[in-house]
């Protein structure tokens, strides 16, 4: 049903070569069809955008890739406002969320028993293989907030507790686009749509109606029983001892830098550092802990620490130098002897805003590229 997540980089390699960026084009909206199924590389920094954007462009020209290229873009816009408002992103962004009735989810999602027969295998897959297509997304965040009326954050929360790609800003700030916290309007789909796009017809449902009954119809019954939900983090083992005075140099990874050609061929002990305390609000699903494992078993010499900062870093290792690649969530971490980290790739470096709407982000990009002219 989807690829395989726990393979080689050869095989992402190859999968990568074999994109066809029209046949993306016309079909990514369909369930069935050919999206790239590369988030959860992305999301790790097992592959970064601007690796798949080159790829993409050594076989085909800008213009065939501008699709595929664009929604590389929605990502790389998710991180820039990230990076601009910080934990504030975790609260309503530019409107309170309007007409919510719970903060709890309903039981129907995690019981993939909502009776919309395409979003509860959704839901099923989801849990069992940790990805859910971009339009399935689309719809059950449009139910549980804006049919459900449940405020975005903790749906959210459990969505990206599940996705093998969940990724802070993505799942945050498209939760908040559909809800219309940080967008003009919220974001509705009717039965008509779903049947479309899942070529799974099903009548009698209750989004079976026009799309201007949507906003006002009262909370299905199927979706009124909230529940609260638990999260386990299963760490993997640490095999790392601590930091020690007499470590010239650590190269330190987070879980979102998985890159095995980061600072390739430097020396220093090569740590992923793994705090428990960064995921008690978000926790990652078991299956979602094997795959970081599974990917930081194939960066050589790569060694695993779970564990607080003052246990990683004892007393007396203050003056260590330690390297690490820019990301919001690891702004704690220390840094090398400059005070600085490495930074991110991006595909779009320049301009890092305006980040009040993507398409004012994404306007000046497209006209100002080579890429995307006719000829
Ligand atoms: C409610 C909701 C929650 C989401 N949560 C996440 C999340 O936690 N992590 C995440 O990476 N994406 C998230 N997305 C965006 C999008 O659904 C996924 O990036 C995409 O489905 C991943 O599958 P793919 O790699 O096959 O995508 P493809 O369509 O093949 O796209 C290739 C890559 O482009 C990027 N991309 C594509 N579409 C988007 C988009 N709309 N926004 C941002 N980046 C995009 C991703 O890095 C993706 O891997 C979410 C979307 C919604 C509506």
């Amino acid at each position: 049903m989807f690829p395989d997540f726990f393979v080689d980089h050869n095989t992402i390699r190859q999968r990568i070569s074999e994109i066809q960026p029209s046949s993306y084009a016309s079909t990514r909206n369909h369930l069935q069809g050919t999206v790239t199924y590369l988030g959860p590389f992305i999301t790790h920094g097992v592959i970064d955008t601007t690796a798949v954007a080159e790829a993409l462009l050594e076989r085909h020209t800008g213009r065939t890739a501008e699709k595929l290229l664009t929604e590389l873009a929605w990502r790389e816009y998710f991180h820039r406002v990230w990076q601009a408002y910080r934990d504030g992103i975790f609260a309503d962004l530019r409107h309170p969320q309007e007409n919510v009735i719970s903060d709890q989810i309903p039981e129907a999602i995690g019981n993939a028993e909502t009776g919309i027969t395409t979003v509860d295998d959704c839901l099923s897959a989801l849990m069992t293989h940790g990805y859910m297509h971009n339009h399935a997304r689309m719809w059950l965040a449009a139910i549980t907030c804006n049919v459900g009326r449940t405020h975005w954050y903790q749906p959210a929360r459990w969505l990206y507790y599940h996705l093998l790609d969940g990724d802070i800003a993505s799942n945050t700030l498209s939760w908040q686009w559909v809800c219309g916290s940080f967008s003009h309007r919220k974001y509705y789909a009717n039965q008509d749509n779903l049947n479309r796009y899942a070529h799974k017809p099903q009548g009698g449902t209750f989004l079976d109606k026009a799309y201007d009954e949507l906003p006002t119809m009262a909370v299905p019954e199927a979706l009124l029983k909230r529940g609260t939900l638990t999260y386990v983090n299963q760490f993997p083992a640490s095999t790392a001892k601590p930091v020690h005075a007499t470590d010239a140099k650590v190269l330190l990874h987070s879980l979102w830098n998985l890159d095995p050609m980061w600072r390739h061929g430097d020396t220093g002990r090569r740590i992923l550092w793994i705090e428990p305390s960064m995921h008690t609000e978000f926790a990652l699903s078991p299956l979602r802990w094997r795959f970081i494992e599974h990917w930081a078993k194939q960066i050589a010499g790569l060694e695993i620490f779970v564990g607080e900062k003052e246990a990683l870093f004892p007393q007396g290792t203050e003056n260590i130098n330690v390297i690490s690649r820019e990301y919001p969530s690891i702004e704690h971490w220390p840094t090398d002897s400059k005070g600085q980290r490495d930074p991110r790739r991006w595909c779009y470096p320049e301009p890092e805003g305006p980040i009040r709407s993507f398409s004012s982000y994404w306007k000046p990009i497209r006209k100002s590229s080579e890429l995307f002219r006719n000829t």
